[in-house]
């Protein structure tokens, strides 16, 4: 990322960088070939399906490897996906409470 003279600039904290720096000397985020890997395509699918669920948005956000585009397909992918989820939990919870017995009749065994 370069400011309009020219300067590199980390992505993550805007702080002016070597040319040669690998990790921003102020925030210490890896720069070009070495941002972490959860800001990296298939690391934020990763961390958002095993984890971060909707948080994953956070890193679809503040990726330096993601275009203005790709961000918004991104972005309705994990709410995609998270509406798939929630419904999914929610057809789930309603099958298992139908398969237990109704618990306001436990009161009234005549014992
Ligand atoms: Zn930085």
């Amino acid at each position: 990322m370069n400011n309009a003279a020219g300067v590199l600039l980390c992505w993550s904290c805007k702080k002016a960088l070597d040319p040669q720096d690998r990790y921003c000397r102020f925030c210490g985020m890896g720069q070009g070939e070495h941002v972490a890997w959860y800001y990296r395509p298939w690391g934020i699918a990763l961390a958002t399906l095993f984890g971060l669920g909707p948080f994953g948005l956070i890193l679809v956000w503040r990726s330096p490897k993601l275009g203005t585009k790709a961000r918004w397909a991104w972005t309705a992918a994990v709410v995609l996906a998270g509406a798939f989820i929630l419904h999914g939990c929610y057809t789930t919870w309603l099958m298992i409470r139908s398969l237990m017995p109704d618990l306001t009749q436990l009161g009234q065994l005549p014992y």
